[in-house]
C-alpha cells in the first residue's frame, strides 16, 4: 500500500518515461524541491520497475550517488545546484546496471530557476580585511588543511533520514545574500545565520563524523561534519567543543557551544552544507524527507 502510495506521488509530480534504451526497464522520477533553484540541495528519486544491481548519475557536472531506499523501494541520490549555474533544462544522465549486469542509460531533464537573492552591508575588524604577514601564512595553512580534509570523504552514506536546526532559534541571514564587508570586498553568503546567545548548544544536523573540530582564523571555533556522498556541514564561530575530531556523532548531538570567533560582526550560529565542494542552502535541505 505504501508503496503504491509513493509510485502514484512519482507519476504525479515525476515524469514518467518509458526509456527504449533500458532493454525495456521502466523509470518514474520525482525531483524535491519540485522546482529547484542555483543554491538548492536536489534529491532524485527514481523508481524502477525491475531489480538493479546499481544505478549512478551524472548532472550538472557532479557525480551523483544512488543507494536504494527500502521504505520508498525507490533508488534516492543527493545532488546540488550551484549558485552560479543559471536557469534552464540540464539533462541527468542516468546508468543502470541490471542484476545480470546489463548497463543501460537514460537521459531525464531536470529544470531549475533562479533564486531571488538580497543584499547586505557588514564591518567586521580591520584585521580580517588586511591580515598580517603572520596571519596570511595561516590563512594559507588552514585553506590547504580544509582542502585536504574535505577532499576525503566517506563514500557510505552517513546520515538518516532528513536534517535537523543546529538551534531552535530565528534565521538572522539566508544563505545567498550578496555582500559587501567594510565597503569593499564582495562575497556571498554561503550558508544561514542563526540567533545565537553566546554559549547557546549547537546541535548536529545529522549523523556523520566529525573531520574538522578546531579554531581557524575566518571560522574562529569549526566543526565539520561528514554525512557521506560528498555532503557536509559545517560549524562556525564556536566559543567552545564538545566533539573531536574523528568521532562519530547522531543527529541532535551537542557538538560545540555558540559563539563570536573569527569573521564576525556579533555572537550568531553560521552553518554550512557542502556537497561535493560547493555551497547549498542549508535552509533547502532542513525542509528536504531524505531518506
Ligand atoms: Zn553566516
Amino acid at each position: 500500500m505504501r508503496f503504491l502510495a509513493f509510485l502514484l506521488f512519482a507519476m504525479l509530480v515525476g515524469m514518467p518515461v518509458g526509456d527504449s534504451s533500458a532493454q525495456s526497464a521502466v523509470l518514474w522520477m520525482s525531483v524535491e524541491p519540485a522546482q529547484p533553484v542555483n543554491g538548492s540541495p536536489v534529491l532524485f528519486r527514481v523508481w524502477v520497475d525491475k531489480p538493479l544491481k546499481s544505478l549512478s548519475g551524472i548532472w550538472l557536472g557532479h557525480r551523483v550517488t544512488f543507494e536504494f531506499d527500502s521504505a520508498s523501494r525507490a533508488w534516492c541520490g543527493l545532488a546540488g545546484v550551484e549558485l552560479g549555474t543559471a536557469a534552464g533544462s540540464h539533462p541527468l544522465r542516468l546508468e543502470l546496471i541490471s542484476t545480470n549486469d546489463t548497463r543501460s542509460t537514460s537521459i531525464q531533464t531536470v529544470t531549475t530557476g533562479q533564486g531571488s537573492y538580497a543584499s547586505s552591508i557588514l564591518t567586521v575588524d580591520d584585521k580580517f580585511m588586511s591580515p598580517n604577514a603572520d596571519e596570511q601564512v595561516r590563512i594559507r595553512q588552514e585553506r590547504a588543511l580544509k582542502r585536504d580534509v574535505f577532499r576525503r570523504g566517506s563514500r557510505q552514506q552517513l546520515w538518516k533520514g532528513g536534517f535537523a536546526a543546529p538551534v531552535d532559534n530565528i534565521v538572522t541571514e539566508a544563505f545567498g545574500v550578496r555582500r559587501i564587508f567594510n565597503g569593499r570586498q564582495r562575497s556571498r553568503h554561503q550558508g544561514l545565520d542563526f540567533r545565537a546567545a553566546l554559549g547557546t548548544p549547537v546541535k548536529a544536523m545529522n549523523s556523520g563524523e566529525v573531520i574538522l573540530a578546531r579554531q581557524m582564523f575566518y571560522e574562529g571555533g569549526l566543526v565539520v561534519i561528514d554525512h557521506g556522498h560528498g555532503l557536509l556541514t559545517m560549524y562556525l564561530h564556536l566559543s567552545d567543543f564538545k566533539t573531536t575530531e574523528g568521532s562519530r556523532v547522531s543527529k541532535g548531538q551537542i557538538i560545540g557551544l555558540s559563539g563570536a570567533t573569527g569573521r564576525v560582526t556579533s555572537e550568531h550560529l553560521h552553518v554550512g552544507v557542502r556537497w561535493q565542494g560547493t555551497y547549498l542552502d542549508p535552509a533547502i535541505l532542513l525542509t528536504m524527507k531524505l531518506p
